[in-house]
């Protein structure tokens, strides 16, 4: 019995250490998802911005510091760039609490990733944009609401663009 548990338990760290095997259906949909264009809550963020009558761009490149630069939603006008952070890959502090196995790949990995963001909000604030981060999890609502604000008043947004910074 103990014997062919440990033999299990064996194999299993073995495969771990070999390669990041996806260990189910979500992760292996985030694994394909690392900052895909139209997500499901960027669609939802974007529909409720038309319907509030706000103008943007969507996917909007742009290329600062010498690196291309995607932005989900762009208020050129305002100079205002939203990204819609998935929680999993950014690290949102309520759900991006990295994955039990793979741990070795994954950690490195996704702090790349924020550390990633900072650089990109700060080559972007460098050519005079304002940044503005709202996760996946937050309701299309409150995330126009955030960005309406925004584009009232700049020190709303800069508090936000420094929201990954802060939590470092
Ligand atoms: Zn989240």
């Amino acid at each position: 019995m103990t014997r062919g548990r440990s033999r299990r338990y064996l194999r299993r760290v073995h495969r771990s250490v070999q390669y990041p095997e996806p260990t189910n259906a979500s992760a292996t949909r985030v694994m394909l998802g690392n900052r895909k264009a139209d997500t499901k809550p960027e669609l939802r963020l974007r529909s409720e911005l038309h319907r509030r009558g706000l103008r943007f761009r969507k996917n909007f490149a742009t290329s600062a510091g010498g690196r291309r630069i995607v932005v989900d939603v762009v208020f050129p006008r305002h100079r205002l760039a939203v990204f819609v952070d998935g929680c999993f890959w950014h690290m949102c502090p309520e759900h991006g609490t990295s994955p039990n196995s793979n741990r070795w790949y994954w950690t490195p990995k996704l702090r790349r990733n924020a550390e990633r963001d900072g650089e990109v909000d700060e080559l972007l604030r460098a050519i005079g944009w304002r940044v503005l981060r709202v996760w996946e999890h937050t309701c299309a609502s409150s995330a126009a609401g955030e960005i309406e604000a925004a584009l009232r008043g700049p020190n709303h947004a800069m508090r936000h663009a420094d929201r990954l910074v802060d939590a470092s």
